[in-house]
């Protein structure tokens, strides 16, 4: 299907825009949803299509949707056979959008479409990236909004993006950087952490936020811990994905000299003191030492085979270029 044409042709801007909403049970939402992404859309003159991802939902938003999407020319849903998650429903919707910039925002109507034209004023400023920041969040202060603070002051520190609010799915990114971006498990709320991995230019602004009207949230307090674990993976990959042995090698060829070192001394002790060192604990912690690094040096070495496999077999470079300039008059035909 093609991108819906805005009525007017005093477009304000000549880019495409899709927009991308994740759906599992939101039946009530969908209807109101729709009719605000497209009335925002359309008011601007944007040309744009609507996106939407079920996924896998078992209220009735399917055939909901499955109607609007018949009835609408901006309109397109795509099912997913079960429930994957919000990420890969995000993931499917990214891989289907066509246009030049992608906004995705949650489908409970917590985010406002009324703030897209802000996103995508700010990106004509030259961003690749601009994210939401709910600075007057409406949800429960104990389960959502301090973990969520410590959350955004832990993700800020490690992944060296500082943003207020890391959670909003309120956002708007370049298409091409969105293509150089994999997304795995519940990485959307990294998504700008693996875009500064990418080298992507990005901002934030304040942004509208309502409490949920329909249905009820998908997550529950054991979603923080779970953002720690992808914290690690993010954090991991953004110091070490292209020098894992730079991680696991150092440490190991470290605990490998120590060994070395009180292990010759243990050895003097018994071939020029003469005494006994069968029973001294140093000779345990020599043994680790030693078997410890040699498998954290192999760690390294493994790490580095799949890091170019992982380039390799998808002709991932090893660098992002932002733009060239010029170009010599002599390879001219
Ligand atoms: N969502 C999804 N699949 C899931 C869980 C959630 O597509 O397995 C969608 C959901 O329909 C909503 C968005 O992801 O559009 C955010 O979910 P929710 O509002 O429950 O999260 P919260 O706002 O409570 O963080
Ligand atoms: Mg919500």
């Amino acid at each position: 299907m093609s991108i819906a044409a805005s009525l007017n042709s005093q477009s304000v801007t000549t880019k495409t825009i899709s927009v991308v909403v994740p759906i599992y049970n939101e039946v009530e939402s969908l209807p109101h949803l729709v009719q605000a992404i497209a009335t925002v859309m359309q008011e601007n003159n944007y040309t744009y299509e609507i996106v939407c991802v079920d996924d896998g939902s078992r209220d009735g938003s399917v055939p909901l949707l499955k109607k609007l999407a018949m009835e609408r020319d901006d309109l397109r849903a795509i099912f997913l056979r079960r429930n994957y998650g919000q990420t890969p429903a995000m993931a499917a919707g990214f891989d289907q959008a066509k246009g030049d910039i992608i906004i995705s925002l949650d489908a409970d109507l917590q985010n406002d479409p009324v703030d897209i034209p802000q996103l995508l004023a700010k990106m004509d400023e030259g961003y690749d990236l601009v994210s939401g920041w709910r600075k007057d969040r409406q949800d429960n202060k104990w389960t959502r909004l301090i973990p969520s603070t410590i959350a955004n002051l832990l993700i800020g520190r490690v992944t060296r993006v500082t943003l207020h609010d890391y959670g909003c799915s309120l956002k708007a990114y370049r298409a091409e950087l969105l293509a150089d971006i994999n997304l795995y498990g519940e990485l959307h709320r990294f998504i700008p952490a693996l875009a500064s991995i990418e080298g992507a230019k990005i901002a934030e602004i304040p942004v509208k936020h309502h409490a949920r009207q329909f249905g009820s949230s998908k997550y529950g307090l054991d979603r923080t811990f779970r953002v720690l674990l992808d914290l690690l993976t993010v954090w991991f990959m953004r110091k070490f994905l292209t020098r894992p042995m730079h991680a696991f090698g150092y440490l190991g060829l470290i605990m490998m000299l120590l060994g070395t070192v009180l292990g010759l001394y243990l050895t003097s002790v018994k071939m020029i003191m003469g005494q006994a060192i069968g029973d001294r604990p140093l000779l345990i912690l020599v043994a680790i030492l030693f078997l410890a690094g040699l498998q954290l040096f192999g760690f390294g070495l493994i790490g580095e085979l799949l890091m170019r496999t992982y380039h390799e077999s998808q002709g991932r470079p090893i660098y992002r270029v932002r733009s060239t300039v010029g170009e010599s008059k002599y390879f001219q035909g």
